[in-house]
């Protein structure tokens, strides 16, 4: 049983790497107008298309110790840190949404619901990515979350009105503050905002919400402190929502059960 166990994990692990690493080439991709899903990754140094060896996540990056196979171009140790997030937030994923042996439960000892919570994480990556580059959000990646929401509703214990509620409470807010401040938050941030929380509740979208707001704020005083930055300018807010979003996703319960003993 134990083996079996760790045999899941590391199918887990894998597909959340296996994922992310493709989340990665989106995220490049989707900018400058190349087809996500089309053609195959190649090396960015002699343009020889990558085969299997060079494509099991993190294994293959550990064994070529971050060479190309082929010329020996070095691979940045990025590719490798966001493929061990994509297994790591797989594995949390299971913890907190579900492990199932099999079908009809779910697939890679995987929960349907983990499943989910793991697609919800990819799409943050590219959300993340893409914002931190451009400082924009591609509506497609926003709809792809929002589709997660619907899905996450229909799999919800909870019943559909908490999710509802999440779509709303906190992007309602966003918006009409950008009514009285011109530029508060972007378009793309709202809409986040409001597909994530139609997945999470609306609990867990206060709690992303506030992880979002205290992440930011402290990057904000950093760049203020560092004289990187004066107080008009603005830096992607994106990232930041992102990783609140998923904090609340593996965290939410026990944050929030912390602080209802206060209450
Ligand atoms: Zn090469």
């Amino acid at each position: 049983m134990l083996l079996l166990e760790c045999l899941l994990g590391l199918i887990r692990f894998l597909l959340g790497a296996a994922l992310f690493s493709f989340m990665n080439v989106v995220a490049w991709r989707l900018p400058r107008n190349m087809d996500p899903l089309k053609g195959r990754s190649i090396c960015p140094r002699c343009g020889r298309t990558l085969d299997a060896p060079d494509l099991v996540p993190v294994f293959s990056w550990l064994f070529l110790r971050g060479r190309c196979r082929h010329c020996g171009a070095h691979i940045p140790a990025r590719y490798l840190l966001v493929e061990v997030l994509g297994g790591v937030l797989a594995l949390g994923c299971t913890r907190q949404y579900g492990a199932a042996l099999g079908l009809p439960d779910g697939l890679f000892g995987m929960s349907w619901a983990a499943l989910l919570a793991l697609a919800v994480c990819g799409i943050l990556l590219s959300i993340a990515l893409i914002d931190a580059e451009t400082q924009t959000i591609p509506d497609r990646l926003n709809f792809a979350l929002a589709i997660c929401g619907v899905a996450g509703t229909a799999l919800s214990p909870a019943g559909w009105r908490g999710h509802i509620i999440g779509a709303v409470c906190v992007s309602v807010p966003m918006f009409l503050l950008c009514l009285a401040i011109d530029g508060a938050f972007g378009g793309g941030d709202i809409k986040l905002m409001a597909a994530a929380g139609l997945f999470l509740g609306w609990q867990n979208t206060l709690l992303a919400m506030f992880f979002g707001i205290l992440g930011g704020g402290v990057y904000g005083m950093y760049l203020l402190a560092a004289k990187k930055a004066d107080k008009k300018d603005h830096f992607a807010f994106g990232p930041f929502l992102c990783a609140g979003i998923v904090l609340a996703m593996l965290f939410g319960e026990p944050v929030l059960g912390w602080y209802c003993q206060f209450l």
